[in-house]
């Protein structure tokens, strides 16, 4: 008997294969002509993986086969292969819906309490000392996004400052840079920027970052979808789409991008605006056509400082890097659809520091004041920290507004 499972990945996408306990054999014809995808199969105790098509060579994969366990496999480019064992399939996703909604509903009963509890917390975090070496300014910009300057030069990551309004989203707008909000950055005297590192090409990571390249006459660092975001502009020459564990040396800083995921913000269930950046007419660029493309962790060693950026609360475990790390620039936003995240993400990376982002509302102006995620809960943070390791610090930078 053969049974095939022919899973469309699109280029740099991703889901879930259930092996269970079904029985099928190597299919070796190519599923697809042009475009990176995969099937999987069942050889006695192992899991096979068959990946093809494109730019990339026919690969195998083999892991472990437990029929208790679920595999999340991945189609990189490159055509690497990526794996993680400790997702949970869709019924586990469905068992913990109701502490979502409980905890959602609760959020909702006591929002005021929230954000001042919120609001405290984050007066408490911004006045730890972070171990920066010296003369190394790390500057919060909102969201996922910062800048790192060492001795005149200075690295931009998922710089995002245009700060759409939740109704452009929702109304489907054609969202692009707003360059009035890059003036207080361009006010500061930031050297030379040598490039802007990004996660992942969603709309609050992203957008801005054509524009800022531009300004700064630098390169932007990422995934293809990136590639395909600075193309719609013309400056595809600026963009660079990154090899996996390369390092790359910008200036004083060594920066390293780690294959990664995206947290499942649809209530564990799905990424949101999945899928690679396809959208070819700037004058169509909603919200939900800066797609998440490839995700990347991103290490930067400088000046004896090691910092690592995840922008979305979720990993690969395996590709994590293992100790050497001073300070984790942490996205919180999604963290509780990922389970076990702190205890696998810690684990692997054993900073000194945590340093939270990605709890702000992002739809509100950066010269407006702060606020927060809906239900981020940033009390909770230094707790959760807490229970995976007590010599862990936890910390956050001054909002933008309070900087400017
Ligand atoms: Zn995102």
């Amino acid at each position: 008997m053969i049974e095939k499972e022919q899973p469309d990945f699109g280029v740099g996408g991703s889901r879930n294969q259930h092996f269970g306990s079904r029985s099928c054999r190597l299919e070796t014809a190519p599923f697809r002509s042009n475009q990176q995808s995969a099937g999987c199969c069942r050889i006695g105790d192992e899991a096979a993986l068959l990946v093809g098509g494109g730019r990339t060579c026919w690969r195998t994969a083999r892991f472990p086969l437990d029929s208790r366990r679920t595999f999340v496999t991945r189609v990189g480019e490159n055509g690497r292969i990526y794996k993680t064992e400790n997702d949970r399939p869709p019924d586990a996703a469905l068992r913990r819906l109701p502490g979502h909604l409980v905890s959602f509903a609760r959020f909702v009963s006591r929002r005021e309490q929230r954000e001042r509890a919120d609001r405290s917390t984050l007066a408490d975090l911004v006045r730890v000392p972070l171990p920066l070496a010296y003369g190394l300014e790390l500057e919060w910009l909102g969201t996922a996004g910062y800048r790192l300057t060492y001795a005149g030069h200075s690295l931009l990551i998922d710089p995002y400052l245009s700060r759409i309004p939740l109704s452009a989203v929702l109304r489907r707008r054609t969202v692009l840079a707003d360059p009035t909000s890059h003036a207080p950055l361009l006010a500061r005297g930031i050297g030379s920027v040598e490039g802007i590192l990004l996660g992942h090409t969603h709309f609050d990571h992203a957008m801005d970052v054509p524009a800022l390249a531009h300004t700064f006459n630098t390169k932007a660092y990422g995934s293809d979808s990136l590639m395909r975001l600075m193309a719609l502009y013309e400056m595809r020459d600026r963009a660079v789409e990154v090899r996996p564990h390369h390092p790359y040396e910008l200036g004083p800083f060594t920066v390293t991008f780690v294959p990664s995921l995206h947290s499942k913000l649809v209530l564990g269930f799905k990424v949101p605006y999945d899928g690679a950046l396809s959208c070819e007419h700037l004058d169509q660029l909603s919200a939900a056509e800066y797609k998440c493309g490839a995700v990347y962790g991103i290490r930067i060693e400088v000046a004896g400082t090691t910092l690592y950026h995840q922008g979305s609360a979720n990993v690969i475990d395996d590709e994590v890097p293992t100790g050497g790390v001073d300070i984790f620039l942490a996205g919180l936003a999604g963290r509780s659809f990922t389970p076990g995240y702190w205890r696998r993400v810690l684990g692997r990376l054993q900073p000194a520091v945590v340093v939270a982002s990605h709890f702000d509302d992002f739809f509100r102006p950066l010269s407006a004041p702060l606020g927060f995620t809906t239900n981020v809960n940033l009390t909770a943070f230094p707790d959760e920290i807490a229970a995976i390791s007590r010599t862990i610090a936890v910390a956050a930078l001054a909002p933008p507004a309070m900087a400017s």
